[in-house]
């Protein structure tokens, strides 16, 4: 039997039923829902914030969660979701991702109980969009750089906390309810919840980008933002709190990479068996069959890696950084914030 070219090395075989079915559901909802209308998405620069809802109905939006309405998903199956969306397109796959992995997840993992009650169930159904401000005009891939800054308003930690300065590119920033922004306070870098809505904080959007078009890039201005005690992730304080995030987001951009290689690989291969020149599809051509392959190979191999990593995370063996015998030690919660870790990658 022909190989399928679509699957050269059989690896539908290594998902079991469930991963099957994300898969095949989160695919089914690209084509039905995202490819209709991300030409004039892209073209206008802007994402569909109403399908919000929609994702969280599939149980997309912080799906590799447990509790708090998420759908406690495991890591293979939040892979392959990520893999389906960015084939439709990245936009898709970046919101998911900042949705899940970069505003849902530092609440999950160093939110108290009642910033958890208080957002991830919302977050989880669409109701609220979140965001993560990290990077700022001066600090990127060195964040340890950042400007903004949290003060206390007065003595005791029941004091108000007072935050200032500005952070850029920041995905979904713009129609977040919710931003996750991380500051430097005289107790090393922490992490504050920040309400679309409250006195001192806008944002303002990042148009005519040249890729991501249907994704809302923004800037978030802090103006002396007036917080209350409550309002700070308490159970984080340094680098590694962003860090861990970003190391949750970039497990879930792996897969996504792979979806936009195969929607790729897909499109050139129909254009190769269509196109016809001297008489015949160009696809009947060794050099352009060539290049076929190595875009399948490729490909496969890519999968191949994010699956293997993916058992890893579900397995509890995953690795963010180089172990214990190196200078950075340990997994993402033992980066020491004096470190020079950097982000160089997109959210
Ligand atoms: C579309 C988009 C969405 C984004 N969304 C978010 C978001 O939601 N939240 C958020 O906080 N940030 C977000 N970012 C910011 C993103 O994480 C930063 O762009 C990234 O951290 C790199 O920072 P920079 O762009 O300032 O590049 P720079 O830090 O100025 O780097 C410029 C170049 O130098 C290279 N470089 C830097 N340091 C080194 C080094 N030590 N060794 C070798 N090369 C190096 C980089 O790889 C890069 O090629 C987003 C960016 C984009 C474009």
């Amino acid at each position: 039997m022909a190989p399928d070219p679509h699957d050269f090395l059989a690896l539908d075989s290594l998902l079991n039923g469930e991963e099957r079915l994300v898969r095949d559901t989160v695919r089914a909802w690209v084509v039905d829902t995202v490819l209709p209308g991300i030409g004039d998405w892209y073209e206008r620069g802007v994402f569909p914030r109403e399908l919000f809802p929609a994702l969280g109905e599939l149980g997309l939006l912080g799906m590799h969660l447990n509790g708090y309405g998420t759908a406690g998903a495991s890591a293979v199956s939040y892979g392959l979701a990520c893999l389906e969306l960015e084939a439709g397109d990245s936009g898709f796959r970046s919101a998911v991702s900042v949705q899940g992995s970069l505003s849902m997840f530092p609440i999950w993992k160093y939110g108290s109980e009642a910033q958890k009650e208080e957002w991830l169930p919302r977050m989880a159904r669409g109701e609220a969009i979140g965001c993560f401000g990290l990077t700022e005009p001066d600090a990127g891939s060195d964040p340890s750089s950042m400007r903004t800054a949290a003060r206390r308003a007065g003595p005791g930690d029941e004091a108000d906390w007072i935050v200032s300065g500005s952070k850029m590119w920041i995905t979904n920033g713009g129609i977040a309810d919710i931003a996750v922004v991380w500051a430097r306070t005289d107790d090393d870098i922490r992490g504050f919840l920040v309400p679309r809505g409250t006195a001192g904080f806008s944002t303002r959007d990042m148009h005519h980008k040249l890729s991501l078009r249907a994704s809302v890039t923004s800037e978030l201005i802090l103006d002396e933002v007036r917080l209350p005690s409550s309002a700070v992730l308490p159970d984080v304080r340094g680098l590694k709190g962003p860090l861990s995030c970003l190391s949750e987001a970039r497990y879930g951009i792996v897969w996504g990479s792979m979806g936009a290689a195969r929607a790729r690989y897909e499109s050139a291969l129909d254009y190769a068996t269509t196109r016809r020149q001297f008489g015949r599809p160009i696809g009947g051509f060794q050099l352009t069959q060539r290049k076929l392959t190595d875009m399948v190979v490729e490909l496969e191999k890519g999968v191949l890696l994010a699956l293997h990593l993916g058992r890893l995370k579900d397995d509890g063996r995953s690795r963010a950084r180089p172990g214990p015998s190196s200078a950075r030690t340990g997994s993402p919660s033992s980066i020491p914030s004096s470190a020079t870790p950097t982000t160089s990658s997109r959210c």
